[in-house]
């Protein structure tokens, strides 16, 4: 199982679902369900339209709230895009940055996504770092070369210190809403493979040190053998962060032998 030294964490993005009604009740719910003494994190990512209500639904609670994106300015004529500071006023402790989705519908670069992981680092939040490859990477063997470049691209420019809160989802493209999980190897590889990267971006203290979570089609049913991985320290989870039971089953999550 993951270092006892990394405080595992199990993230909900729920992408474009919900009215703020029902992301409240939602929150409110996984709220509820919570182990009185668990000792991980939790961060759900509602849409910009429910932060308000989904913080006041987690008012009290240790959950962080998390948007699921991040202007990189502070102000001015950027027509569609929230702030850091107006994330904060929201509730916000974190935000998800470099989504695949956000790098493929939106055409987000990897200069946009180092942009904004140095405006989310610089207002205090923590960032939630996305990377992976896609099906077609993967199957010509690009996989790594692909998550290397993602690295170094949003971290450049940033110093250990600077980017001791983040925190890397390896997410597979072709296994997020597909119902296909990468294996748990095939998951612990690539968290080794991120955890030399940083090693090689900054330390060795600071690879042992940063969270990566694994990301793409956690499922309650999936969950105990990938977080059983030496290697991987939570759960960036899509459709199944949207079902209260199911989601608390992903956060509840139980380490298994696995070798
Ligand atoms: C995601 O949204 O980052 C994700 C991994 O989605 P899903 O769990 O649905 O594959």
């Amino acid at each position: 199982m993951a270092s006892t030294k990394r405080i595992p964490m199990i993230a909900g993005n729920w992408k474009m679902h919900l009215n703020s009604k029902e992301a409240a009740d939602l929150a409110a719910a996984i709220r509820k369900g919570l182990d009185a003494d668990l000792k991980h994190e939790v961060l759900l990512a509602p849409t910009f339209t429910s932060l308000h209500a989904v913080k006041a639904a987690l008012a009290g609670s240790k959950i962080i709230l998390s948007s699921q994106d991040i202007a990189w300015e502070e102000k001015g004529a950027f027509t569609g895009a929230v702030a850091p500071s107006q994330l904060i006023d929201a509730g916000c402790t974190a935000a998800i940055i470099g989504h695949s989705e956000r790098r493929k519908v939106f055409l987000e670069t990897d200069e946009m996504i180092n942009k904004k992981l140095k405006a989310a680092i610089k207002a205090g939040l923590v960032p939630v770092l996305c990377i992976g490859e896609t099906l077609e990477e993967r199957e010509s063997q690009r996989t790594y070369r692909v998550l290397e470049t993602q690295l170094i691209g949003a971290f450049s420019g940033i110093t250990a210190a600077e980017a001791v809160k983040v925190v890397i989802a390896y997410e597979p493209v072709w296994a997020i809403g597909t119902g296909k999980t990468a294996t748990p190897d095939q998951a612990q590889d690539a968290h080794v493979f991120v955890r030399r990267q940083m090693e090689r971006v900054y330390n060795k203290a600071y690879a042992d040190a940063v969270r990566v979570l694994y990301g793409g089609s956690v499922k309650a049913d999936n969950v105990d053998e990938l977080m059983s991985q030496p290697d991987i320290d939570g759960a960036l989870v899509g459709g199944e962060s949207l079902k209260a039971d199911k989601f608390l089953r992903v956060i509840h999550f139980q380490t298994v032998l696995t070798r």
